[in-house]
Order: structure tokens, then sequence, then C-alpha cells
């Protein structure tokens, strides 16, 4: 028997909940009687997420809204949703965007202190001209905080940024409750602090601290970004922190500062810190092409697209977009092996499947992962500048998994990146670990009396259930979570 109480910590949690189409669509706002709607995604509750578990789900098209996990159908919806990210490392702000930053700045400092700042500190030509010629965002984006401005003079207004935990407070949701009202302009009656709890606060990521490779620390988890103008909040970037990215869950921010393009500042200041404190990459969240409230997401460039299939990272440049005009559902690696492509489609055995004993499951089409992450051949074109209509619209992916009816059999969906029932069947669950709802010990699957008698194959048993989890989730990271019945009422 196996009880691996010591690390237990180390393991992620999860309970299956299944496949199954979204009643009603809030991208296209169509519905299900409209009868084109189909919205498919995996679901899955996680009651604890290590950080680096989590970042291995995002490079494989899943995401969160509060601890709901999903994973979406590309190929079975009306509104196809890509995951998208950002190389900070690379990232050049636009126009309108360092316009947004100076434009903050000298709002927070005042044109008094501009001038007198002039005369009290003046910058040496040099430093003038580098200015003139160099925007560092790194460096702008700090400029307006309290410690950074030099006394005197007195600037406008007190500007602080602090990341805290994810926990609730009341001042938050003033915050979140004048955003939803007056910006999104929802009826007061949908906004409560419940729902703001569960979707915004206490995620089931762990906190932690990592050590980067030049010995930097970086906090892991998720977190809650707080601006604050002369002590009062003003907006929150709610953030998962992960080894290898800024994920951006949501952006909210009181009505007060809407001239100041709080949704351009706060995604700028998540790409900084990304750069700065060495996560490199921003995930912006899913990018649904026909839906025009996301187009914001894509002025910051360069950002590299996940292929639902290969799951590795496309450039999303013109001719990416184009594609997107052309087809609803995009597969970019069939494309580039349709043009006779260098790389093909891959697939990938994980370490973990050639270490572990027993019959050795078939490679599966799954997952490219983090670990071929690197982008790919692609060219390196400029994207088209920003649309026309140039709309800055923060808004982030909200799931509304309680509508979500109209049950389906994943492994018979021929989902994109998810294996076959055929590959399941070949797939060793034996050494999965389960936590029951009695006990506080691991238990692995074989030892459970249905493990024997139930197959996979039959949609509904919990051992199908099961197999649906590990398929979505992928098999080669079968070790790294357990199945968590305790939730099973909740
Ligand atoms: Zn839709």
């Amino acid at each position: 028997m196996q009880t691996p109480g010591a690390t237990a910590a180390r393991y992620s949690y999860l309970f299956p909940i299944g496949y199954s189409n979204s009643s009603e669509c809030g991208y296209c706002r169509q519905t299900r009687s409209g009868q084109s709607t189909k919205r498919y995604s995996y679901y899955a509750i996680a009651t604890s997420l290590t950080p680096a578990f989590y970042q291995k789900l995002v490079d494989r098209c899943w995401r969160r809204s509060g601890s709901l996990l999903y994973r979406p159908n590309q190929k079975h919806s009306c509104c196809p949703h890509y995951t998208l990210r950002l190389d900070s490392t690379q990232f050049h702000p636009a126009k309108d965007q360092r316009q947004a930053v100076n434009r903050f700045n000298r709002h927070i400092v005042g044109d008094t202190y501009v001038r007198d700042a002039a005369r009290l500190h003046p910058r040496s030509r040099a430093e003038v001209r580098r200015r003139h010629n160099v925007f560092d965002l790194i460096e702008r984006i700090h400029e307006p905080e309290a410690e950074m401005l030099k006394s005197p003079p007195s600037p406008d207004h007190v500007f602080s940024v602090t990341l805290e935990p994810d926990t609730f407070t009341e001042e938050k949701y003033e915050v979140f409750e004048n955003y939803q009202r007056k910006v999104h302009g929802e009826s007061p009656d949908r906004i409560s602090r419940q729902g703001f709890k569960r979707f915004l606060c206490g995620s089931p990521l762990t906190r932690e601290t990592m050590t980067g490779p030049d010995g930097t620390e970086r906090q892991l988890g998720s977190f809650h970004q707080c601006y604050r103008i002369d002590g009062k909040l003003v907006a929150v970037g709610v953030l998962d922190l992960l080894p290898d990215c800024v994920s951006a869950v949501y952006f909210l921010y009181h009505e007060s500062i809407h001239s100041l393009n709080p949704g351009k500042l706060g995604a700028l200041r998540e790409i900084a810190l990304a750069r700065e404190a060495g996560y490199r990459w921003w995930y912006p969240g899913y990018y649904v092409h026909n839906c025009a409230k996301m187009r914001y997401k894509i002025e910051y460039k360069p950002q590299y697209v996940l292929d639902p299939e290969d799951l590795r990272w496309y450039l999303l440049d013109k001719e990416a977009l184009a594609l997107f005009d052309k087809e609803h559902y995009v597969c970019f690696s069939r494309r580039q092996e349709d043009r006779g492509g260098a790389t093909g489609r891959q697939v990938v055995m994980n370490s973990t499947d050639a270490e572990s004993s027993g019959p050795r499951p078939a490679p599966l089409p799954l997952p490219a992962g983090a670990q071929t992450a690197s982008p790919d051949p692609i060219k390196n074109q400029e994207m088209s500048e920003a649309s026309a209509a140039e709309e800055d619209d923060e808004d982030d992916d909200e799931e509304d998994y309680g509508e979500a009816e109209e049950d389906a059999f994943l492994l018979a969906s021929n989902m994109p990146g998810i294996p076959s029932l055929q590959e399941m069947q070949q797939v060793d669950m034996n050494r999965l670990l389960l936590r029951s709802d009695f006990s506080n010990n691991l238990i692995v699957a074989s030892h459970l009396v249905i493990w024997d008698t139930e197959d996979i194959a039959n949609f509904g048993t919990l051992k199908s259930r099961i197999a649906e989890l590990v398929a979505a989730v992928g098999p080669d990271l079968i070790g790294e979570f357990v199945i968590d019945f305790r939730k099973r009422s909740s």
C-alpha cells in the first residue's frame, strides 16, 4: 500500500466533473435554442494546485475560474478559445501604450512637480537624450510610485502598487462591486460577496517562493496586485504567478479612474512584472477571434498562440490572424505539415512513461507542453498595426459553469489534443492516486473494488470518469495529481 503522506503537499488535487456543452455562450450571445451554439469543454474542480502543475495545464489549453478548471474543445465551439502568451523580453510597447503610461505618470505627479523637479533635480543631457530615444517599460512603470519620486517637490498624488495574497477584503470588494456595476453594467442583484470570493479570491493554487537560475526570488501562487492612489484602492489585478508566467485572471478598477486607461496600464504592469521578476511570459487569457472585445489582447506583441493539437506555440502574426478570418477552427501544426513544414506533428513520450515499470503505454499525441514550448521556426513578422477601432476593454474570461448541461463522453469526442478511447485503453492508470471522502490517506487506483470490474469504455462509470480526467490532463502527469473525492458533495 502506497501512502506518500510526507510528500502529499506536492500533489495537485482534482475532482472530475466531465465533458459537457455550455447552454449559453457569453461571447456570441447565442443560446442553444439558436441551434448553432455549442461550446464543449472538459471540466474539473481543483481543491489544491501546485503552481508547477498548473503551469503544465495552462500550456495544454486549460484555464481556471475560481476552483473550476476547464479545457475547451476548439473544434466543437461557436467561439473557439485559444491560449495566448506574450514574450515579455521581446515586448516593445506601441505608441498608444507608451502614451497611456506617460499620461498616467503625469496625472500622478502633476505639472507643478514636473516643473519643480526639473529645477531641483535636473537630468543630464545624456539622460534626457536616452529618455527621448528609449522607452524603458520597467523604468516608466515604476516611475510614479511614491518611493521612486525625489522629494521635494511633492507629487499631486501618492501612488503605490502592492502584491497581496488573494484573500477577500471589504476594500477589494467595494472596487469589484463598482467595477461590475458601473463598468460592466451588471445588475446589482447579480453582484455578491460570495460571487467575488468564489471567482477571484482563495484560489486553489498553493503559494510558494521559487529561486530562479540567477538567484532572484519569484513568488508563485494567486495574488491581488493592488493599485492605490492617495491610500484609496482603485484597481486590482488578479494574477496567477506560475514558474514561467504571469497569468492574468481578471482586472477590475473603480470608475473614478476609467479615463486613465486602467486596463492598458494593468496589462503593461503585468508584462513588466513578467520581465523584471523572470517569469518571462505573460498570458492574457483566452483569445476568441470572433469576439471583438478580445482584440485588445493582441495589441501586445509579439504574441504566440497555442496549437490545440500539438500543444506547441506559433507566432500570432498577420498570416495566423488571416487564418482565423478564414477558418473557424485553426490548427497551426497541421497547416505546417500540409506545407511540408520541417517539424510535422510531434509524438512526445514523457520521461515518467519511460521510467514506469509494467507495460508501457502507447505513444500519445500528448503533450509537447512546456518542454518544447520554444517558439517554432516561425517568421518574425510584425503584425498589422492596431485595428482602427481600438477598443480598450479589459474584460476577461468569465466561465459560467453553472449552466453547463448535456454531458458527453470525452473519449469519444475527438477533441483536439485529447487521446482517444483506444489510446487510453493502453494507458496504465493502476498507480493513479486517489483520496477518498473518509480517509486522509492516499490510495492507489488498482486497490479500488471497481477497478477490475469496470471498463473505461462504459461512459458514466467511475473508471470512465477517471479516465476522462487523465486524458484531459495528460496521461504523462499521472503521479503528479491525486483524484480528490472529498469534494464530491459540494
Ligand atoms: Zn459563442
